[in-house]
């Protein structure tokens, strides 16, 4: 894709971290499946190559701000639409275990393409709602990190997620110039499903101004039984 070869000096300049030959072809490669899939199946608003390269990908890279180097940690992106922010840190981390989950079927057929496309070993991806995998056992406090970008506002999602963290895992999420006052109002949630104080960190894109932060959040305590409550309920009712 046209201008992926400044990736490398953008992520270097965002977050000192080197990007190797291999990780840019297989974004590369991503973007360019993306993009034609975009053409028959609507995945993404963001298409143009500059917007693809900051927007998604540079977007997504600046995760590793917070989560420094991963190794075997379990990952779950909730709300993935076509696999951003859980699809690039696999690039950059190709140990981790990636559960990508979206509620719409052809958003994880898409994935599922890109995951044998680019010979991806250990990323599965779940049809389901947050709320249900939140309840099921193999789900429930299993993994070490929940991210979500642009999926429901922070006290929602923070039910969403959650419950899905282990005791010592983290929540972490991507917001705009909103992050503080949602964060404000997700006091209440955060406390009541088992979440400790949160950090909020700053990221500055190449030629946005709008400014964006990562919302990072541990998980300290086990989360109540009756968390999350039923489909549907997070959104429309928030903590
Ligand atoms: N995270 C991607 C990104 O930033 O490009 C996609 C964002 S898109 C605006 C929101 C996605 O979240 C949609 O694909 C939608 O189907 C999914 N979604 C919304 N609520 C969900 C829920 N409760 N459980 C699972 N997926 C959900």
């Amino acid at each position: 894709m046209d201008g992926f070869d400044r990736l490398p000096q953008e992520y270097q300049a965002l977050t000192g971290r080197s990007l190797t030959i291999d990780q840019l072809a297989l974004s590369d490669r991503f973007a360019d499946l993306m993009v034609e899939a975009n053409q028959k199946i609507n995945l993404t608003a963001i298409t143009s190559p500059e917007d693809v390269r900051i927007k998604h990908f540079l977007d997504s890279f600046s995760l590793t701000l917070a989560t420094g180097t991963l190794t075997n940690e379990s990952v779950i992106d909730i709300g993935t639409g076509a696999g951003f922010p859980g699809l690039p840190l696999k690039l950059l981390f190709p140990e981790i275990r990636l559960t990508l989950v979206d509620s719409v079927a052809k958003k994880t057929g898409f994935l599922d393409m890109v995951v044998q496309e680019l010979d991806l070993s250990q990323v599965r991806t779940v049809t389901d709602r947050a709320e249900a995998l939140g309840q099921q056992p193999a789900h429930r406090q299993a993994y070490d990190w929940a991210l979500a970008r642009a999926v429901a506002s922070l006290p929602a999602l923070v039910e969403y997620l959650l419950p899905l963290v282990k005791i010592g895992g983290n929540v972490l999420v991507q917001k705009g110039e909103s992050a503080e006052r949602e964060l404000a109002a997700a006091q209440k949630a955060i406390r009541l499903l088992g979440g400790g104080k949160a950090e909020v960190i700053p990221v500055s894109l190449p030629g946005i101004p709008d400014q964006r932060f990562l919302i990072l959040i541990p998980k300290v305590r086990r989360t109540p039984a009756e968390y999350p409550r039923r489909v549907g309920i997070p959104a429309k009712n928030p903590l």
